[in-house]
């Protein structure tokens, strides 16, 4: 038997097919029905995480975690404004803008390439 701390509240539970217990599998599921209900009400008005965190009270944590995880469907975030978590700048995609990321991709390639060991072929994926 599998128990561990539920990776929203702490709780100790037995683990099933998720990180999350019972309860916050229910909190999330009914959290994210709010969300959408709430962006086909404001469709065509812009709305960001922020915006719908005072609204309807999800965390914008929680908002961004299902757009990263492609809960959302595209069409129901088109009027989102979401920023880039690095830059502030606006982003498409999650919460990390193109620029940042290539950003971020080259620092981690010079940080491999900075630590690995010269003699080894390396092969990176990106
Ligand atoms: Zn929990
Ligand atoms: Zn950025």
């Amino acid at each position: 038997m599998d128990v561990l701390n539920c990776k929203s509240c702490g709780k100790l539970f037995v683990r099933q097919s998720s990180d999350l217990c019972i309860d916050c599998i229910r909190k999330d599921h009914t959290d994210f029905e709010k969300v959408r209900e709430f962006l086909r009400e404001r469709r065509k008005i812009r709305t960001s995480p922020i915006d719908v965190e005072q609204a309807i009270g999800v965390k914008r944590e929680t908002v961004l975690r299902y757009i990263k995880d492609g809960r959302l469907l595209m069409s129901e975030i088109s009027q989102m404004e979401i920023t880039c978590e690095s830059c502030g700048n606006p982003s498409r995609d999650g919460t990390i803008c193109a620029e940042c990321r290539d950003k971020l991709r080259r620092d981690l390639a010079q940080a491999m390439l900075d630590s690995s060991n010269p003699s080894k072929p390396r092969t990176y994926r990106t």
